[in-house]
């Protein structure tokens, strides 16, 4: 499959007063291949949903390029700029602050519509209904407002608010974290069944990565705004090669109370260091069991230890 979107080596930049700068993203590379879903995760602040913000131009970045279909997004005429902005939309975490409680359901999902198509009244409505059963809800629903739905249903109309634009890449903002547990399969397989059903693209962001595993062909793990491993789903599953990585496996717990009572843990120490005093050297330095003195003097570069497995970590640079 060719790359849909590729993102060279992107930095996103906060100034906090008295001269200081927040690097929210400070040089990530990686490609998203057109069909796929590409897992994102990382202890919150890691640079994650920045990252979907910069790409879906929320944020504008400070350095680096983003190439969509091709083509570098800053350079792109009005008309392209056009279709990037339908082509690549968000599904935010909470579907409770990015629904507005005075618009009804109809207005809402209508939004993306109205935007960039041009319809009759029974036209939009018409289409309304249509994005309201993929779903999973009905047009009877189309004349409510936000605060008549559950959680799980508030997110289902905040995905049909995605898709009216006919999007290809949709990135999904920790579109779970904020639900019941038993709601969450529930809408993992909706965007699954969707992506089969349309064909899209997801950027997959998300803290948890059990439920990261279930729905990525790919996974990469952020830590304080750089990329510390990418893999196949499977692969950094089962051989999860950075130290981080393999700490924030560990934490998942095994249904397998005998499994669970014998198994090694390589637990996280710490907390996560600020990204505006980041440490020199490997920035996971702090708080790595593994640590070494070359890692608090030179950043380890990704490199690749399996095909399509890469990890930036001295452990296995050093000679
Ligand atoms: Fe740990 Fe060093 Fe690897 Fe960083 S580079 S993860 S400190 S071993």
């Amino acid at each position: 499959m060719a790359d849909l979107i590729q993102i060279q080596d992107l930095k996103k930049n906060f100034h906090v007063g008295t001269g200081r700068v927040l690097k929210a993203i400070d040089g990530v590379s990686f490609s998203i291949r057109e069909g796929e879903t590409f897992g994102l995760v990382g202890e919150s602040g890691c640079g994650k949903t920045t990252t979907g913000r910069v790409l879906v131009r929320l944020y504008q970045p400070s350095g680096g390029k983003i190439v969509y279909k091709g083509k570098d997004t800053s350079t792109l005429s009005k008309d392209e700029s056009k279709e990037f902005c339908r082509d690549v939309q968000m599904i935010f975490q909470d579907p409770y602050a990015s629904l507005n409680p005075r618009m009804s359901v109809e207005d809402i999902v209508a939004e993306g519509l109205d935007i960039h198509m041009k319809l009759t009244r029974a036209a939009r409505r018409a289409a309304v209904h249509e994005l309201l059963e993929l779903v999973g809800l009905n047009k009877e629903h189309a004349g409510r407002f936000p605060h008549e739905f559950s959680g799980g249903q508030r997110q289902r109309i905040g995905i049909a608010r995605a898709l009216a634009s006919k999007p290809r890449f949709l990135i999904c903002d920790e579109p779970i974290s904020a639900l019941d547990v038993s709601i969450q399969a529930q809408i993992v397989n909706l965007l699954m069944r969707i992506q089969k059903e349309l064909g899209l693209t997801y950027l997959f962001i998300a803290h948890d990565l059990s439920m990261v595993k279930y729905i990525s062909d790919r996974v990469g793990v952020m830590y304080l705004g750089s990329l510390v491993e990418v893999a196949d789903s499977k692969d950094l599953y089962a051989n999860p090669m950075h130290p981080y990585t393999r700490a924030l496996l560990s934490a998942i717990p095994i249904p397998d109370p005998d499994l669970e009572a014998t198994r090694q843990r390589e637990k996280l120490q710490g907390e996560i260091p600020s990204p505006i005093n980041a440490p020199p050297g490997c920035k996971f330095s702090k708080r790595c069991p593994h640590v070494m003195d070359v890692c608090t003097k030179v950043m380890p570069e990704m490199i690749e230890l399996a095909p399509g497995h890469t990890c930036a970590c001295h452990l296995y640079t050093k000679k």
